[in-house]
């Protein structure tokens, strides 16, 4: 039926029309049906709430749905404070005391989901993400959790009760939950709208950035990575005070792989990289070790490094000098090409090559018990739209579900 919402009128909202369902009176609105949505709408509805899930994906859980390259790396066996970036790192402390890889572990194992173990601790499932994402919707709903999908969410408004235009239908709640994620991987319906809402409830967003994501470096650099695209090799990549040892691979602009992923999150425009090629192999020795040789200095390293790497990183002279003529002066200078080659990244891929998003709601005007805005109550936010980032390796899941229950127990 046709109506004029006056109410929101009354709030200084656009009055239109639209086609709107009776307005059914929620306890809870939770906007995003991602992990943390999803995972905050089951714990809620277990304690009793009235709970509805909105969200402008025709399925839910989308982002969930393509993680760990469709087998979803959902946490982590070593998971502590360390692990994630925060402005404030006491924040995630609270969360993540009260809830372990085990408590996701044993919600997976009752919903017939196995896990296998890989390196670094991370567990990914054998079933696949697609059972991931379907044990959430299944077991939301089964505890009671209303679950409105292809709503485009038109605007919303009060500060308790809260009301959502959802498509055209109000949707009417005492607390409101922004569990939107960020905008990295718009392909998957990833937007903005948690950041434009914070802000709306005058909620300060910090350092918001792409994450998780590979960097391009700048022209100059770019014939070392088209010649070296596709190789991988094992790096201690820094920025700053941040290191990571994991491997790196050349793509034809730039560098990806963990090692480049993880620092990238770290990564601000205009600071310089330093990337160790022999991390543990100190060059010194080895070329001590082989003083002897008339081998080509380039192949020598060969035994060490991708064939072309020596050629692309070292002038010309020094990869084709004969190790045993080769001068203090350019093992010097070959050990700060290999061990501390610097560069400045022109940017990264950005958003929609970027596995997160990087800051976010600001920390310090949220409750780290039930994740309650402190100068709104009754308003939540969880999950990736809040300024923490994990690393890779489970972590980012990990954090949605531990900020999904924090808030769902506490609302
Ligand atoms: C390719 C890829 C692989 C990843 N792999 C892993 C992994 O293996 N392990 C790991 O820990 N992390 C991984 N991540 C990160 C992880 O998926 C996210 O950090 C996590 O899903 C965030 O949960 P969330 O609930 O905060 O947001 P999301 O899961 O993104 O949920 C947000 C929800 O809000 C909805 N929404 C957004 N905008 C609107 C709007 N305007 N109107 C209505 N609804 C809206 C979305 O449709 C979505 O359902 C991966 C990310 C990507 C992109």
């Amino acid at each position: 039926m046709e109506r004029w919402i006056c109410s929101l009128a009354a709030r200084r909202l656009p009055c239109y029309p639209f086609t709107m369902s009776e307005s059914k009176h929620n306890d809870v609105i939770i906007l995003g049906a991602g992990a943390s949505g999803l995972y905050c709408a089951m714990h809620a509805a277990r304690q009793g709430r009235k709970v509805v899930v909105i969200d402008h994906g025709a399925k839910p859980a989308r982002k969930v749905r393509v993680s760990g390259g469709g087998k979803c790396n959902f946490t982590n066996l070593h998971v502590g404070p360390d692990n994630y970036i925060c402005t404030n790192p006491h924040f995630v402390k609270s969360a993540l005391a009260r809830f372990s890889p085990w408590d996701i572990i044993g919600f997976f194992a009752e919903n017939g989901i196995t896990y296998d173990e890989r390196d670094h601790g991370q567990l990914f499932t054998v079933e696949g993400a697609g059972r991931v994402a379907g044990a959430l919707v299944s077991q939301s709903r089964r505890a009671g959790a209303e679950i409105l999908l292809g709503r485009e969410i038109r605007s919303v408004s009060g500060t308790g009760p809260f009301e959502v235009d959802a498509g055209g239908d109000l949707v009417v709640g005492d607390k409101l939950v922004i569990a939107l994620g960020g905008p990295s991987w718009a392909q998957v319906g990833a937007t903005d709208l948690g950041f434009r809402l914070a802000k709306q409830f005058n909620l300060p967003i910090v350092g918001q950035r792409p994450g998780l994501v590979p960097l391009v470096f700048p022209k100059m650099e770019q014939d070392i990575c088209r010649e070296m695209t596709g190789n991988a090799l094992p790096v201690t990549i820094e920025c700053g005070n941040d290191s990571f040892t994991d491997p790196l691979l050349f793509t034809h602009k730039g560098i990806s792989g963990p090692a480049t992923l993880q620092i990238s999150s770290y990564w601000k425009v205009g600071q310089p990289l330093i990337i160790d090629f022999l991390p543990g192999h100190p060059l010194a020795d080895f070329i001590e070790d082989n003083r002897s040789s008339n081998a080509q200095f380039k192949n020598l390293l060969s035994h060490l490094l991708p064939k072309r790497l020596p050629e692309l990183i070292l002038s010309q002279d020094l990869a084709g000098a004969t190790v045993s003529q080769l001068s203090r002066k350019q093992i010097e200078v070959a050990e700060n090409r290999i061990h501390r080659f610097t560069v400045i990244p022109a940017s990264t891929e950005g958003y929609g090559k970027a596995e997160v998003t990087v800051g976010g709601v600001d920390t310090d005007a949220i409750s780290s018990k039930n994740m309650e805005c402190k100068h709104v109550p009754g308003l939540h936010v969880i999950g990736e739209t809040l300024d923490v980032t994990g690393h890779l390796g489970g972590f980012n899941l990990h954090w949605a579900f531990a900020s999904g229950v924090a808030c769902g127990e506490g609302l």
